[in-house]
């Protein structure tokens, strides 16, 4: 057997295309969904990000901003940088873009948001909103898992979801929008035993380890969902090698460029699982998708016109 690919590139293009419409109309009432875009330094990888997320703003309609303070910037300065942009009426998302230099206290930086602008879902008011399953901004990473899902008509209710890893960007966020979708969930970690026991149960499995090609094959159930979030970048060859050994045509794109991205789940999954989110192609391209849903969906939370759903996104976590 074969995996259906869940293509996030697809769906990206599909929310995006929704998205446009959805600000043009807001447009249209006098309302201009904005994002402020913190990028503090100059680590490439960062700039990199940020860049993509204001290209995307760009191309949905919405206004952006960036700040891009230098990495000597201290906790205090960049407290009040993020207090102006609670105050502008304009900013309806504030992104601070990660990490932030070592000397700088991310964790005060990031509770200091404004959990109304909060569109990275990491606000500890964000996570309380979710547990509870009121109307709030969702992490972008699960919240895009969840689409993956939805969009591919995967069946939510009633099955059994097992989450690897329990991060409160990823892993706990994922846990607790598919319990509001009804499943049945498990969350594990690094202190699970008989992990491969643990997978086999699973009708949908959301691995986000950080572990490269981890999950093996023949721990998914045959037919079993596969979302992968895991993006690690292997340059060693004898790695390549063992995990790529059934795939001649990626193996010889690693020879050629020197590194390729793998994700927790091995990839010869692909033959024991019904449906896989690639890597890349996958989870990654959702995660800008959702911040533009987000600020969208902040946009509107701010100026009390709650709903249910921005374009089809689905919004709320609540599906009882
Ligand atoms: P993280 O903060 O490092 O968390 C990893 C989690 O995996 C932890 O909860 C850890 O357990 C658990 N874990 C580690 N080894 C394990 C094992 N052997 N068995 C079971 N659980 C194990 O990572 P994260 O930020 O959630 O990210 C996870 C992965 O997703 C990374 O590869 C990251 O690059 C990727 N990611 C991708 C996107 C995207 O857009 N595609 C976005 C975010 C993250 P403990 O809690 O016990 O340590």
């Amino acid at each position: 057997m074969t995996a259906r690919i869940l293509d996030g590139t697809k769906i990206r293009d599909e929310i995006f295309a929704e998205l446009k419409g959805e600000v043009a109309n807001l447009v249209h009432e006098g309302i201009h969904p904005g994002l402020a875009a913190v990028l503090v330094g100059e680590n490439p990888a960062s700039q990199l990000y940020v860049k993509s997320k204001i290209a995307a703003c760009e191309q949905l309609g919405l206004v952006s901003w960036m700040h891009t303070p230098p990495a000597s910037i201290t906790t205090d300065q960049l407290l009040r940088l993020v207090h102006d942009l609670n105050n502008d009426n304009r900013v309806d998302g504030i992104l601070i873009q990660l990490p932030l230099p070592s000397h700088v206290d991310t964790k005060y930086v990031l509770e200091a948001v404004d959990p109304a602008k909060d569109v990275d879902g990491f606000h500890p008011v964000s996570l309380g909103r979710l547990v509870s399953g009121r109307p709030g901004l969702v992490a972008c990473t699960p919240a895009g898992c969840m689409e993956i899902l939805r969009r591919n008509k995967i069946p939510i209710e009633g099955a059994n979801a097992v989450v690897l890893g329990r991060s409160d960007i990823v892993g706990k966020p994922m846990a607790l929008l598919l319990m509001h979708a009804n499943s049945t969930v498990t969350i594990c970690h690094s202190k699970t035993r008989e992990l491969p026991e643990v997978v086999r149960r699973a009708d949908i499995l959301v691995a986000a380890m950080g572990k490269a090609g981890y999950v093996q094959a023949e721990w998914i159930r045959p037919g079993a969902t596969v979302i992968d979030v895991g993006t690690n970048k292997i340059t060693n060859t004898n790695e390549a090698d063992s995990l790529l050994r059934n795939f001649p045509a990626r193996l010889a794109k690693f020879r050629e460029k020197g590194s390729v991205l793998i994700g927790d789940v091995h990839p010869d999954a692909i033959n024991t699982a019904g449906a896989l989110t690639p890597v890349p192609g996958g989870v990654g391209p959702m995660t800008i998708t959702m911040l533009m849903s987000n600020t969208v969906k902040a946009a509107l939370l701010r100026r009390g016109k709650a709903s249910a759903t921005i374009g089809n996104v689905q919004t709320s976590a609540g599906a009882r």
